[in-house]
């Protein structure tokens, strides 16, 4: 029999999951169909229940749902309790709802897939948000040799301290041209801003990483990188493909090789790979 998988948010239209899904299945013969559900406001537990009750195998929660599946869920990933947040959920052969949240295992993996190894390195993450609280641990656990955090607004960074403990918060202005790697996990990028963070800083960085992707691959942060200097600037297209193809290997024990998705899609979406 057919599986069936779902996306839930609102909105939810502009949801890529499908397309990578169904390029999964496709690619390793998996018989599993793949829609998108739209989650009107306070009807995610309604609408999940319903759903699983009614065969669905699992699903990719996107914004603004994500807590809602941390609720949700019966069990929950180290990864899923560290970021407070659940993009995907599985049922269970015991019936049971597991949630789990591959964003920043997926980012560890697009690192992987594009030479960074981020063993002894110094890194700065910039933002305090979900998508910065969902990579720390993950990143920890590649044994850098500090991982700091700056934040317009400190107190935020300050609250990621109180659950890991290891991060260093600094603000803007402390700053010192010292970081391997530079992620930009703000969503500035979105609205066509920069960060306000020093030139020097950012042009002594070896890589910038932004979590937002671009169609062309070019956000307005790694263009700024780029013009000071920075040989080596992705932007997110790389961690969105890696999270997904970690959920499929949670729902079908099949882990998609990520370069070869990377190449079909940044061929899909014009990109030179
Ligand atoms: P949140 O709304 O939770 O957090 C936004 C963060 O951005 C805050 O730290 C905020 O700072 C900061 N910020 C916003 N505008 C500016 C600015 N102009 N200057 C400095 N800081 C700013 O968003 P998320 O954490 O969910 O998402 C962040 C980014 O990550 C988005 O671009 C999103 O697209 C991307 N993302 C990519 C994924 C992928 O798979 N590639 C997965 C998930 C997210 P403050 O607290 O001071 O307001």
């Amino acid at each position: 029999m057919t599986d069936r998988y779902v996306v839930f948010g609102n909105p939810v239209a502009h949801s890529l999951s499908p397309d990578l899904h169904n390029y999964f299945a496709k690619n390793y013969a998996q018989d599993l169909i793949y829609d998108r559900v739209l989650i009107p406001e306070g009807c995610f537990e309604s609408i999940a229940k319903e759903q699983f009750n009614s065969g669905l195998k699992g699903c990719n929660i996107t914004v603004p749902c994500k807590l809602d599946a941390y609720k949700f869920a019966d069990t929950l990933s180290p990864y899923a309790k560290a970021c407070g947040a659940v993009n995907t959920l599985k049922l269970q052969s015991d019936g049971q709802i597991f949630g789990d949240n591959t964003d920043g295992r997926g980012l560890c993996d697009d690192f992987d897939r594009i030479g960074i190894d981020l063993f002894d390195k110094r890194i700065l993450i910039i933002g305090a948000g979900g998508a910065a609280r969902g990579i720390i641990l993950p990143i920890y656990e590649r044994h850098p040799k500090s991982i700091t955090v700056v934040n317009r607004n400190k107190d935020r960074a300050l609250e990621l301290k109180k659950i890991f403990d290891y991060l260093e918060v600094k603000e803007f202005s402390e700053l010192t041209a010292e970081y391997d790697l530079i992620i930009n996990a703000t969503s500035a990028s979105l609205n066509g801003l920069l960060p306000p963070l020093p030139d020097e800083v950012l042009k002594s960085s070896l890589a910038v990483y932004d979590l937002m992707y671009k169609k062309d691959g070019q956000t307005v942060f790694t263009l700024k990188a780029q013009s000071l200097g920075v040989k080596h600037c992705f932007d997110g297209l790389g961690m969105l493909l890696g999270q997904a193809a970690l959920s499929f290997d949670l729902w079908r024990g099949i882990k998609p090789d990520l370069q070869k998705t990377y190449l079909y899609f940044a061929k899909r979406l014009g990109r030179n790979a």
